[in-house]
């Protein structure tokens, strides 16, 4: 690692570990607020697409800025991006390196990674060097249980869809990185995990409850000090079944291509990275606390992210008492196109269902845990597909799950759609599971 990038590492990492330094939120909003227009005076000028942006405003009315999302930051790749690349060229080496599995290609100094999504919506990102050791500088600032100066070695064992540059950053005496292709065998994983014995495991949570069951079973036997949630939300009962077997609470890493943004605290809340961004939330529901969050990052520099709408349901959360006043998250309730849609009884208009109680309805139904998963295919019909091979049990939960989708239905003054039931389908190796899902668009929908 050259010294200035050494440099950056540290300072990033100092200050990750001392959140606690804000004393207020109005020193948070104001160390924002500075940040941001630094931020700005940065990378305006070498990017045409946000100059056009601010032809209007100046520097401190950023939150006048129209919203971005990511078909735009598609659209507008090479006119957002200040580092000159072409979205045709970064296409090719992003999708080279996923093919080959080899991570190490680059342009100009710049990892170039694909974001999942369906063929035709992935999303292209960029991320200079500079970043990435400040993104490593200060997850693991906030990760890694003890101080990477004086505490004890740290193994980490990081399983992702596809690696990139971005992990193999993180490598040095104190701490070791081990990559974990999601798309491999789980015998090969346990193989592994049993070999290295990491300290911390980083995974999706449909991957750390697939290692709970092993380690049930015997198979796997690790004793990792930390266990971190990533990519995928989290639900309540992965998230139970996972602390019982590993004996110890489920972290989380809220991160996205579009940046790193909340982790939970030694508290176990799920903490905003307000130093890193900012969020505007845009209501779903107030009273709830639902929100689609608008992010704006001041240390993305690359390819810059400015009031950019993100495709995910949040729910606000309470005051924490670990001390630090970073905003807090409830839950990542999971992507806007998830949310299912109830017809109103009173006036056929449309309501907003929460994919939370979508879930209760199905987790209430058993005292085991159950695999499912449950897809609205229109306004009138949802589909739940169950893993229940015995058929005196399996009618016993569809005739709970049917009564608990009538009540729900009932309570939200909405019409009831037809409930089917059938077999539970696991995703493909490597693709992301999503238990709740909404499988039509509506015309002013919310996404
Ligand atoms: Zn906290």
């Amino acid at each position: 690692m050259k010294i200035n990038l050494l440099y950056l590492f540290l300072k990033e990492y100092y200050l990750a570990r001392r959140v606690n330094r804000f004393k207020s939120i109005e020193q948070i909003k104001q160390y924002q607020e500075e940040k941001v227009r630094l931020h700005l005076s940065k990378i305006v000028p070498l990017s045409p697409f946000y100059q056009k942006r601010f032809e209007q405003h100046s520097f401190s009315e950023w939150r006048k800025l129209p919203l971005m999302d990511k078909s735009i930051m598609m659209k507008s790749f090479d006119e957002l991006n200040t580092v000159g690349i072409k979205k045709k060229e970064a296409f090719e080496v992003a999708l080279a390196s996923e093919e080959s599995r080899d991570f190490s290609p680059k342009l100009e100094d710049v990892t170039v990674g694909l974001s999942s999504g369906t063929s035709g919506n992935r999303g292209l990102f960029l991320v200079s060097q500079e970043e990435q050791v400040r993104w490593a500088g200060n997850i693991l600032g906030k990760v890694i249980p003890t101080s990477l100066f004086f505490g004890k070695k740290q193994t980490i064992a990081f399983f992702l869809r596809a690696n990139s540059n971005l992990y193999n950053s993180v490598n040095n005496p104190k701490i070791a990185f081990h990559f974990f292709d999601l798309l491999d065998e789980i015998e090969n994983h346990i193989d592994r995990l049993n070999r290295y014995q990491p300290t911390i495991v980083v995974a999706p949570s449909s991957k750390l409850r697939i290692l709970a069951q092993a380690k049930k079973e015997g198979k796997l036997s690790i004793q990792p000090l930390k266990i971190v949630s990533v990519a995928e939300a989290l639900n309540a009962e992965d998230k139970l079944e996972i602390e019982e077997v590993f004996q110890q609470k489920v972290h989380q890493i809220y991160q996205c291509t579009e940046g790193f943004l909340a982790y939970t605290c030694p508290h176990g809340t799920l903490h905003v990275n307000e130093d890193l961004v900012i969020i505007e939330k845009e209501y779903l529901d107030k009273q709830a606390g639902k929100f689609v969050p608008v992010i704006t990052d001041f240390t993305r520099t690359s390819q810059p992210i400015i009031r950019y709408r993100l495709n995910d349901v949040l729910t606000e959360g309470e005051t924490c008492t670990c001390g630090s006043h970073f905003m807090t998250l409830k839950q990542i309730d999971g992507r806007c196109d998830d949310l299912f849609y109830g017809k109103r009884i009173k006036d056929e208009g449309v309501r907003i269902l929460f994919s939370d109680f979508i879930r209760r309805a199905i987790i209430s139904s058993s005292d085991v845990s159950l695999e499912y998963k449950v897809k609205q295919l229109t306004f009138d019909h949802i589909n739940v597909e169950l893993s229940l091979p015995d058929i005196n049990e399996r009618k016993q939960v569809q005739m709970t799950i049917k009564g608990n989708f009538e009540q729900f239905f009932k309570e939200m003054e909405c019409v009831l759609p037809t409930i089917s039931f059938s077999t539970y389908q696991a995703p493909p190796r490597g693709i992301k599971i999503r238990r709740v899902e909404r499988c039509f668009q509506i015309e002013g929908g919310i996404v």
